[in-house]
């Protein structure tokens, strides 16, 4: 963000609601908040006993992540992850459990982090999705950001349990 919406006019560092922000330069009173934006993510466990990761267009070849999304607007976090899943990889799914909410400081984005279960036959959208895999859920391992602190958590809790 460079520039102010309201008035084009270069936004610059300022102060507003207690620390330094971007704000307007011309003084027409906008600033440029930066919040987080909200991404829903889902652990997609697939026929009881793996996990399914999705590779988005564009990534590098050993990067595999959740499926993930963003919100419409007026649409439930949970509404969300289930089309999200759908559309990425033609599965119908079922919400078990909200894991968590989490920060992903590297994308200003907050994470809303679902367990869903799937069955049946597995279309990616080759517009959104390059590769996937199925990993056992005993060979699963979290990566240390994003997303991978749900898979984390969920992986802790499936131990005690
Ligand atoms: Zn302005």
């Amino acid at each position: 963000m460079n520039f102010c919406p309201n008035c084009g006019n270069p936004l610059t560092p300022g102060q507003a609601g207690g620390r330094e922000r971007l704000v307007c330069s011309a003084s027409c009173g906008y600033v440029y908040w930066n919040n987080p934006l909200p991404v829903v993510g889902a652990i997609v466990e697939y026929e009881n006993n793996s996990v399914l990761l999705v590779q988005n267009v564009g990534w590098p070849k050993e990067w595999y992540g959740l499926v993930t999304g963003f919100l419409e607007g007026g649409e439930e976090p949970a509404a969300a992850v289930l089309r999200e899943i759908r559309e990425e990889t033609g599965l119908e799914g079922q919400i078990v459990e909200q894991i968590g909410i989490y920060t992903f400081y590297q994308r200003n984005e907050l994470i809303i982090a679902y367990h869903v279960r799937a069955t049946g036959p597995i279309q990616v959208d080759p517009t959104e999705i390059q590769d996937y895999k199925l990993v056992p859920i005993d060979k699963l391992k979290p990566w240390p950001f994003g997303t991978g602190l749900a898979v984390k958590d969920w992986l802790g809790r499936r131990m005690i349990e």
